[in-house]
């Protein structure tokens, strides 16, 4: 309660030193005002995490005057259970946009955005049908891990920018567009490579891989542990190793994010190999990232079920 009264002092105290500096005030006054408001630029999109970052920074690119951030750290990966830090705050006090992905992956923030008003949210799951999560879970949030519903979200980004930044609104759509292209070209490439694999079935860690499965046409034969930090039970496993024999798996796809453990056991049971897969939640600030990660998916793919 303190912590977020606190929060709220400050962000009173901004918006009052943005009132002072916009009525004109000349400098002895301005030089009081905390000197790091002075280094925003005029607007900042904070991004929710890695992969809305990366978006993000390709349908900004070079537009001068607007700044992108990633609200989280970028080795933070999946929001699931997450909590908001400080850090994650004083981001957001100085931004105008924030970028999330939607469909329940920052419901967490719900009562964090209220404390922050003049932030427009840019939402960008909107008109992507998702998969139910298994039993009464959600629906899967891991939209952008196919390239397909990336697009989708590339689009909504680049087009809610540019209704809320109209004078900025053709670069916006040109950036767009030509980031559209570039995801187009890498899944056409991932077809071409993939389309015609006899060995469909594969394992994974976490429920980060449907969209990304259904888009390439794979068999998600078994799930080894749902959510960080869960450790699939003695039954759990025995069912797995059952399925990898059953359907011949020849592959176990380990993410770079999760620790290898129970895919180790299942190895060892089965002969099955270990692949990494990366689901695209953590990698360097670089605007290529997404697409560098999805072109060594495909060779880790090619390579496990050739
Ligand atoms: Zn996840």
């Amino acid at each position: 309660m303190r912590f977020k009264f606190l929060c709220l002092a400050a962000f009173l105290l901004l918006i009052g030193s943005l009132l002072f500096s916009g009525c004109g005030k000349k400098s002895s006054q301005t030089n009081d005002v905390a000197p790091k408001q002075n280094a925003v630029k005029s607007a900042t999109i904070a991004a929710s995490f890695y992969p809305m970052y990366i978006f993000t920074l390709n349908i900004v690119k070079d537009i001068p005057n607007v700044n992108v951030i990633n609200m989280t750290k970028p080795t933070t990966g999946c929001l699931h259970d997450y909590t908001v830090t400080p850090d994650d705050m004083k981001n957001l006090e100085g931004a105008k946009f924030l970028v999330i992905n939607g469909a329940g992956m920052e419901s967490f923030m719900d009562k964090v955005i209220q404390q922050f008003p003049h932030l427009k949210i840019i939402d960008a799951s909107k008109g992507i049908p998702l998969i139910k999560g298994e039993g009464d879970e959600c629906d899967n949030p891991h939209l952008w891990v196919s390239i397909s519903n990336a697009i989708v979200q590339v689009k909504n980004i680049g087009n809610q920018l540019a209704a809320l930044d109209p004078g900025n609104a053709a670069r916006y759509k040109e950036n767009t567009d030509a980031y559209i292209k570039k995801l187009e070209a890498e899944r056409e490439k991932m077809h071409q490579a993939l389309d015609g694999i006899q060995n469909r079935n594969i394992i994974t860690f976490h429920e980060a891989f449907p969209y990304f499965a259904k888009e390439f046409n794979l068999n998600i034969a078994g799930v080894i542990e749902r959510e960080p930090g869960s450790e699939p039970r003695p039954k759990e496993l025995d069912d797995t190793i059952k399925k990898v024999n059953q359907l011949k798996v020849k592959a176990l796809f380990a993410e770079p994010q999760y620790p290898a453990k129970a895919a180790d056991i299942i190895a060892k049971e089965t002969g099955a190999k270990i692949y990494t897969l990366d689901p695209a939640v953590t990698g360097p600030m670089d605007a290529d990232a997404y697409i560098n990660i999805m072109d060594s998916n495909l060779k880790t793919l090619e390579e496990a079920l050739k």
